[in-house]
């Protein structure tokens, strides 16, 4: 049943519990009205931690703190678990999956961002984003089997390209993410398996603009540069991935403003070229 608006205090409503959602419920702890919190997760995900998640360096329970204990001392605010499915405007009612109403007279919506493939989103499948622990907790089991199944193989082939990831993107996340794999496997894992040297396995970074980190200052990137590759990264910067599928990446090559789409060929454009990776 819905619940009704038109008590003598307005009636907040603040969708999501992210950072966003929860410093706007935190700011309105001492104001003269009802806060409403809805989330559609009964936990606030800690999302600069997730690349720890996905690398089995942290358990999920680590970076997830239950809403309602946040809030539990914010006499003014109430949290509901529900999944927002519109949002009425001109009504000022939010409707819920569950087909409930909540009415609003302030409502603030926090409900945060996707990951975005640039247009590519059929790369999902191959290539997981990384914003949610199901993302993470997916990815760790893809990387932590990875190693498995190449231990287990007796293909060399097939053993190299088990033994292969990629990370595409150098902003925060694919720079964390691509040493935070480095670290796996040429320190946690290297003395674990007895046929495969986890040392030897390649860690790629590649990245379409001219460096890592293109919001901070150069000088960092080039730092963030130097440390990946002392952790065993190999940073390819000025590429362009164009294709992603179950056998591995084609990328354009940006610094020679080649765009070579015969993606079955080796290209003869030399080691300047990703796809020669
Ligand atoms: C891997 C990674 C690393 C990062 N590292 C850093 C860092 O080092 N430093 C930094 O400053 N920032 C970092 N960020 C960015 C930072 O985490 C985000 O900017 C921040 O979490 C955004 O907060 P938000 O409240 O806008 O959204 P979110 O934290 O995404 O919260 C949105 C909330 O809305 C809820 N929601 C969404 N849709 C619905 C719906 N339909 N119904 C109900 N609820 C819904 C979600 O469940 C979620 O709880 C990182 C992000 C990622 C993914």
């Amino acid at each position: 049943m819905a619940a009704e608006s038109g008590g003598a205090r307005p009636r907040v409503v603040i969708l999501g519990a992210g950072f966003g959602g929860l410093s706007a419920a935190k700011a309105l702890r001492d104001a003269a009205c009802d806060v409403l919190v809805i989330d559609r997760r009964n936990y606030h995900l800690f999302q600069p931690l997730l690349y720890q998640v996905a690398t089995a360096a942290l358990s999920p329970a680590e970076i997830a703190s239950p809403i309602r204990s946040i809030l539990s001392r914010q006499k003014n605010a109430r949290v509901l678990m529900a999944r927002v499915s519109g949002i009425d405007v001109a009504g000022k009612m939010v409707h819920l999956q569950d087909g409930r109403d909540e009415p609003f007279d302030t409502l603030v919506v926090a409900t945060g961002a996707r990951h975005a493939y640039f247009g590519h989103d059929d790369w999902a499948t191959f290539a997981p984003g990384l914003k949610k622990i199901d993302d993470a907790t997916d990815i760790r089991r893809r990387i932590l089997l990875a190693f498995e199944r190449a231990e287990a193989t007796d293909d060399d082939a097939e053993r190299k390209a088990l033994l292969t990831f990629v990370v595409i993107g150098g902003g925060a996340t694919g720079v964390e993410m691509a040493g935070a794999i480095a670290e796996v496997a040429h320190w946690a894992l290297a003395d674990e398996f007895r046929v495969i040297d986890p040392t030897q396995a390649r860690i790629i970074l590649v990245e379409a603009g001219p460096r890592l980190l293109p919001a901070f200052p150069e000088n960092l990137s080039e730092h963030a540069r130097r440390s990946l590759e002392k952790l065993g990264v190999e940073v390819h910067l000025g590429r362009a991935v164009e294709r992603c599928d179950a056998s591995g990446i084609v990328c354009e090559c940006v610094r020679s403003q080649r765009n070579d789409r015969n993606v079955g060929r080796r290209p003869p454009q030399g080691p300047n070229c990703a796809r020669c990776l």
